[in-house]
């Protein structure tokens, strides 16, 4: 089974995932794998550093669109397919979702171009279970800024409140979107309360 886990910056995915893995690996009967992007593949890791890279201002919004969509498509070849394909329980740091969020609503470059490319990217391939970690995006910057890696900062610095805001705001498209797909967790609760509820929402749709 394919499961991704989305939301807007600040959210705490990383640290839902690191705490969900083992937890997940004691409940599940089968192997985990643990992976992200972009990256989660040696070549996509190499795109994930030129989006990245603060010093790269000029990138133009459709060409990042695209690198994404590359890094993506490598690494569902390459990581994501091979894995579900030997049965393993793929949990993956955002998907498609992501891009229709961030490159569609953020960089206002709209739905329908990102979608296209997406699908290109991953014939169409959709997570089983998408794990949404809800968050505003003035909470999910001001615990940034409370607690995160001073390479978290400098990339929020880089982009303003309103970016955050249509991030959020596609996200809630999203949502109505896929009702039955996209789970909503409630992102202010504690760490401990996000992991069992995402538990529960793993266990609820893959019974042993
Ligand atoms: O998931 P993570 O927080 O590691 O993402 C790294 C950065 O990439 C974040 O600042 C996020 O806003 C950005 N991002 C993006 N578009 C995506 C995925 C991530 O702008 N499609
Ligand atoms: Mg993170």
């Amino acid at each position: 089974k394919f499961i991704t886990v989305e939301g807007p910056d600040g959210a705490g995915k990383t640290t839902l995932i690191n705490g969900l893995t083992a937890k997940l690996e004691a409940s599940l009967k089968v192997p985990l794998v643990l992976t992200r992007e972009p990256g989660g593949d040696p070549i996509a890791e190499q795109i994930r550093r030129i989006i990245l890279d603060p010093a790269n201002t000029a990138l133009d919004p459709r060409a990042e669109a695209l690198l994404y969509a590359a890094s993506r498509r490598q690494h569902l070849i390459h990581t994501v397919l091979p894995a579900l394909t030997a049965g393993h329980l793929v949990l993956c740091d955002r998907f498609v979702d992501s891009s229709i969020a961030y490159q569609g609503y953020g960089r206002e470059i709209g739905e329908a171009g990102i979608l296209a490319i997406n699908e290109f990217a991953t014939d169409g391939r959709q997570p089983d279970l998408t794990l949404y970690l809800d968050i505003t995006a003035e909470e999910g910057i001001r615990r940034i800024q409370a607690n995160r890696s001073e390479a978290d900062q400098n990339r929020l610095d880089v982009e303003t409140i309103d970016f955050h805001q249509r991030v959020h705001q596609g996200y809630q498209v999203l949502r109505e979107q896929y009702p039955d797909r996209i789970q909503v967790i409630d992102a202010t609760q504690s760490p401990e309360a996000m992991q069992d509820e995402a538990l529960r929402i793993v266990q609820s749709h893959f019974p042993q």
